[in-house]
């Protein structure tokens, strides 16, 4: 079966996050174990879900990690043209969710596992497969507390999230946070009386926004990125029932992403200080009233060295061009905090074709990695 096989499969399987990836690894499990692959599977706590980890080859550290995810984004209110989860090929492109991210790689991942398989290796090759990525790389931390533990710890991890196959050592790390702000209700014709939570929230993203403008104009830069600053952004807000009415509470969702040279955590630090300085003023007043943030999710930023033996491999196997920074997360940021290995990302398709209707990844890109992969598996034979 080829890469193209696989994805037709693997497609098929509509792993939407909310939804159970087991169809998809027991039908992976099934495989790997019959090529002979050491397997170990790691559930969620009601069994939902699963990440799957197989190895090839000498048991033990070293080698290479090849990682993707399992799930995929919903289509609910998108418009495709056809079924997204039934590959559909026009011109050289193969259509369905999950084709661009990540499947694509997932199917390459199993034609590598069956050369793999094929000959003697000198050096292991690890697959990992993940998921609920797309909720925040959930799912993975399971699998890489167990990896710390036990090991193994590889010496290479790619991970194959979209990069058109060229070979990105970095993205930002990120930190989801919720603020919610405490007023005092009362009659908006009262209104002075009592304390508005809207206000209270739009003050804190007038900080936000101040803090933005000055990370902007002076603040550290990485010019690897399409916005070569660490950027904070107010995503959701949430407040209010009538408008003769002040509202007691509004909540404000918010993220960090952090350029390696800056600590998203203490960035979220001096914003629960201008929190609780808002908080502070409003108390004098309203005893009941302030601001209370808390962390939802958050993931590591990833950085390796462009100047790495490792991205010099890489490179040279899917014949790329020089490094890139990505600016969406992936997994390799904790693959690198849990295994303290060099993490880069490379696959086929181009984001821009994730998590849009008619998601597709072209023949020619799952040609180019089957290719990088295939040279992969040759390095860990000799
Ligand atoms: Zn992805």
């Amino acid at each position: 079966m080829d890469s193209v096989a696989w994805l037709d499969r693997l497609i098929a399987f509509p792993t939407v996050s909310r939804d159970s990836n087991r169809g998809l690894i027991a039908c992976v499990h099934e495989y790997l174990a019959g090529l002979g692959a050491r397997v170990r599977v790691v559930g969620n706590a009601d069994g939902s879900k699963a990440n799957l980890f197989a190895s090839f080859g000498p048991w033990g550290d070293g080698g290479v990690l090849l990682s993707g995810h399992t799930d995929v984004v919903p289509v609910d209110g998108q418009v495709w043209t056809h079924d997204p989860f039934r590959m559909t090929e026009r011109d050289g492109l193969l259509f369905g969710r999950g084709a661009c991210d990540m499947k694509g790689f997932l199917a390459c991942m199993l034609t590598a596992a069956a050369q793999a398989a094929a000959r003697p290796l000198a050096r292991p090759l690890h697959l990992s497969f993940s998921y609920d990525e797309e909720i925040g790389c959930v799912g993975v931390r399971a699998l890489l507390d167990v990896l710390a533990a036990e090991g193994p710890r590889p010496d290479l991890c790619l991970i194959g999230e979209p990069t058109g196959m060229q070979v990105a050592t970095g993205h930002k790390g990120k930190i989801s946070a919720r603020a919610t702000c405490c007023g005092v209700a009362g009659h908006s014709a009262l209104a002075p009386l009592a304390c508005n939570a809207i206000h209270l929230a739009s003050d804190l993203v007038q900080r936000l926004r101040a803090r933005q403008d000055s990370i902007a104009s002076t603040g550290m830069r990485d010019s690897g990125y399409d916005v070569p600053y660490t950027t904070l952004h107010v995503g959701r807000i949430g407040g209010g029932v009538a408008l003769n009415m002040v509202p007691e509470t509004c909540t404000l969702d918010f993220e960090i992403r952090a350029i390696a040279a800056d600590s998203a955590p203490e960035i979220l630090a001096a914003i629960a200080g201008d929190a609780a300085a808002l908080t502070a003023e409003v108390r004098h007043r309203f005893p009941a009233a302030g601001i209370r943030i808390e962390t939802i999710n958050a993931y590591p930023g990833l950085d390796t060295p462009a100047n790495s033996e490792a991205f010099a491999l890489v490179r040279a196997l899917a014949e790329a061009g020089g490094p890139i920074k990505v600016a969406f997360g992936t997994e390799g940021g904790l693959f690198q905090a849990a295994l303290g290995m060099p993490v880069l990302v490379c696959g086929p398709g181009h984001m821009a074709q994730g998590h849009v209707p008619d998601e597709f990844v072209s023949r020619a890109q799952l040609a180019r990695c089957d290719a990088m992969l295939a040279g992969m598996v040759g390095q860990l034979a000799v």
